[in-house]
């Protein structure tokens, strides 16, 4: 697992974002210069004084993104220049409660948009910037304008916007046709086509409803969606009818993304009843993907290891797990599909961890 936040010792008080750099070409004013570098410990100097992060070993620092908090004595790494797979928690509070859920809600929230927004404009070249929650449009005006400040100053930034598609409204159409939007990407997930069923997983009465309106004020705003699924044992079935659906109504979706169940959360201790064991039964995750791909939608496997995967099926599985939280067997080392391969999350536990090197 990477680290994303580091003991750092800072001068004043306040917190601030930079971009730490290891040389001096095409500096600016926001960037902070690396002074002094021992291994373990790194010292910088910027328009906020010096700072000194600790723990870094071997991994580069350069041109990355980081909030310096010198009163909680961290540094978080915002945005790293070598991953594709940053992204912003805009906020821990949520409308729903899934019974699956990754990062169970909180009631509090911290804003901290300003810090994104300064990020954004920071980042690589054609950076795509991940946003997720919580849910982020509970706080849609902010996010909003964050979408809309970052393409004003950084047009070629694009965004996946994780959303349980809750809160868009028709108000909501003439913005979302705007410019600024066709670099968003909106991830929402559907559990089933059955309202019941969907409504079960989310535990909100009503969500189903809420959200095929907010799938079709999107559609007529020409937005980008992925589609979500995570499979479980209450959904699995439900899959070929949730791609006969897509393919009737959605086919304008960027993709549909199936995706396996995270040992984490809401789902750490109830795992063996949500999680749905593709490798002994891929059924109907194989309709499923045929339909799709019969009427021209793409379909992707997250979560799922190449070796547990059907040879025919393969092709479908994404390298899915952002690196900082990816981690392999033992015998992976020895597999030639590694490199392709989702890997297990960090948290997966090792008993469970069942390979076939390929
Ligand atoms: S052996 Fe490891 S690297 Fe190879 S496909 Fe299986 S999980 Fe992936």
């Amino acid at each position: 697992m990477i680290p994303l936040v580091h003991p750092c010792r800072a001068e004043g008080e306040k917190r601030f974002v930079t971009r730490l750099r290891y040389d001096d070409a095409e500096a600016e004013g926001r960037d902070s210069h690396l002074l002094m570098d021992t291994g373990n410990k790194m010292l910088f100097s910027g328009q906020h004084g010096l700072f000194e992060i600790e723990g870094t070993g071997k991994d580069s620092f350069d041109r990355d993104i980081v909030v310096v908090d010198p009163v909680k004595a961290s540094a978080e790494r915002l945005v790293r220049a070598n991953s594709e797979h940053n992204t912003f928690l805009v906020t821990e509070r949520c409308d729903q409660l899934c019974v699956m859920c990754s990062q169970p809600p909180k009631k509090h929230h911290t804003d901290r948009f300003e810090e994104y927004r300064q990020a954004a404009e920071l980042a690589p070249f054609g950076a795509m910037l991940g946003i997720s929650g919580g849910e982020p449009t509970l706080y849609k005006a902010e996010l909003f304008d964050l979408v809309e400040s970052t393409f004003a100053s950084r047009p070629d930034v694009s965004w996946h916007i994780l959303s349980n598609a809750q809160h868009f409204e028709m108000s909501d159409v003439e913005r979302l046709c705007r410019p600024a939007f066709k670099r968003v990407t909106w991830g929402i997930p559907l559990y089933s086509t059955d309202p019941d069923v969907h409504d079960t997983i989310v535990a909100k009465q009503g969500a189903h409803t809420r959200l095929e309106e907010s799938l079709a004020l999107l559609m007529s705003s020409a937005a980008q969606i992925e589609l979500r699924t995570v499979v479980l044992q209450s959904n699995a079935e439900h899959l070929p009818k949730i791609a006969n659906f897509v393919a009737r109504y959605l086919r304008f979706i960027v993709q549909w993304s199936i995706m396996q169940l995270e040992n984490i959360g809401f789902a750490k201790n109830r795992f063996d009843i949500l999680y749905f064991d593709h490798s002994s039964d891929f059924a109907p995750i194989a309709r499923a993907i045929d339909m799709s791909t019969l009427f021209g939608v793409d379909a992707a496997l997250f979560n799922f290891t190449l070796c547990s995967v059907p040879e025919s099926y393969r092709s479908y599985c994404a390298a899915s797990i952002s690196d900082w939280k990816r981690k392999f067997a033992g015998r992976c080392n020895r597999c030639s599909g590694r490199n392709d391969c989702s890997g297990f999350f960090e948290w997966h536990p090792e008993g469970k961890m069942e390979v076939k090197p390929l």
